[in-house]
């Protein structure tokens, strides 16, 4: 088994952006209309007005997000989608057993109070059976 080292820091600059001269990128603020306010990355010599000291240029919403890389964080992505259609499944399949076994429980339940009802008859009937047969033998007996 291998461990794999290092595969983070791709850069000497503790993991910031390096320009295409080897100097750590800095990040500026477009100014045009098209993008205003949006974050890129450009060489450290870069001044505005033009410097074509190197042609190094980033978006910085296009690079990394909170130091994970754009692709893993779309096939995250997708991989929460997936988990969440799957506990939405799970969610709806529990619904069914519950509202099944609501169904067989009020069956039960109700199927419990028949047969204590006829129990209970039941006991009526061999308690008043039994006092009959009682007198009936102490009639034979004692008559
Ligand atoms: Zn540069």
């Amino acid at each position: 088994m291998e461990l794999s080292s290092g595969s983070s820091s791709s850069s000497k600059y503790g993991g910031r952006k390096v320009c295409d001269c080897g100097l750590p990128a800095k990040i500026f603020k477009s100014k045009t209309a098209r993008n205003p306010h949006r974050k890129f990355f450009r060489c450290e010599l870069y001044k505005e007005g033009g410097n074509a000291h190197c042609k190094f240029f980033r978006w910085v919403d296009e690079e990394e997000v909170k130091g994970w890389p754009r692709q893993a964080l779309v096939e995250a992505q997708v991989e929460i989608n997936e988990k969440n259609r799957m506990i939405s499944q799970l969610k709806s399949t529990i619904m069914e057993l519950r509202d099944d076994l609501e169904k067989h429980q009020l069956e039960m339940s109700s199927k419990n109070v028949e047969m204590e009802t006829t129990v209970y008859r039941q006991r009526i009937v061999i308690t008043g059976l039994t006092g009959l047969l009682v007198c009936a033998i102490g009639a034979i007996v004692f008559g």
